[in-house]
């Protein structure tokens, strides 16, 4: 069986990309790495717990793993657009390409704010471009 290639569509396979993050066998070393992971767990789904995990509690208030976990777009693709990165901020503009409930194709293109809090990258927050 081929392996099953990553949702975060970075041309490798998921135990080699976003798995392990999500699996928590390992933690994300760049902003970069957590932005694509994120990715991959809205595309997969189920993973509302990963995602409030990388979130920095000064703005996940109100929301939960189970809403979180909610598959509400069809994800086909992320590209990265830019990355900045100074001491323990970043910032990562990407694009995400879905297809909604009433398979309208969109773009989500927006610029992610994240933040090292003891050793961990968290995504703070995000402004839509
Ligand atoms: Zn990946």
């Amino acid at each position: 069986m081929p392996p099953t290639p990553c949702p975060c569509t970075s041309g490798k396979s998921y135990k080699n990309c976003c798995g392990p993050l999500l699996d928590r066998s390992t933690t994300a070393k760049t902003a970069k790495q957590l932005m694509r992971s994120r990715y991959s767990a809205y595309a997969l789904g189920g993973h509302g717990d990963y995602l409030l995990e990388t979130w920095h509690p000064d703005s996940s208030g109100g929301l939960t793993a189970e809403a979180l976990s909610e598959k509400t777009l069809n994800w086909q693709g992320l590209t990265i657009l830019n990355f900045n990165q100074k001491g323990n901020q970043a910032t990562v503009e990407f694009e995400g390409s879905f297809v909604d409930g009433d398979g309208n194709p969109g773009l989500h293109h927006e610029v992610s704010r994240f933040r090292r809090v003891k050793a961990k990258w968290l995504y703070v927050d995000g402004k839509l471009e």
